[in-house]
């Protein structure tokens, strides 16, 4: 992921504003992180690969579950199977409902 730009060598100084990485601290960090990532950047005190640790640690935290979800559905596929012929069965009864409901108003006895 790019980073502040203006920061390109590890003893820079960089602006946490112009960096993507910010945002995602904004959003999974807690505010000691917070506060070490906006002392750390703009005094050089640390590097982008060590500001983004804590970060990849949240969010294979958070996607861990998702993945965690998935495999129980790559492992069982007739429960995939299932979900997708209920699904079909009642987009049919919706769409059938539908069509009657179209029929009816252009008066089309199909019976
Ligand atoms: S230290 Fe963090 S906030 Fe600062 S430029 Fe690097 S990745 Fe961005």
């Amino acid at each position: 992921m790019q980073t502040d730009p203006a920061r390109v060598r590890r003893t820079d100084p960089g602006d946490p504003d112009k960096c993507p990485v910010w945002d995602l601290h904004q959003l999974y960090s807690n505010a000691d992180t917070q506060a070490w990532v906006q002392q750390g950047c703009r005094s050089a005190g640390i590097g982008c690969l060590e500001c983004k640790a804590p970060l990849i640690e949240k969010i294979v935290e958070e996607v861990s579950a998702i993945s965690k979800r998935a495999q129980e559905f790559e492992e069982n596929p007739e429960l995939v199977r299932g979900i997708i012929a209920e699904g079909c069965e009642r987009a049919r009864g919706a769409a059938r409902d539908t069509l009657d409901a179209v029929r009816q108003a252009m008066a089309m006895d199909y019976r």
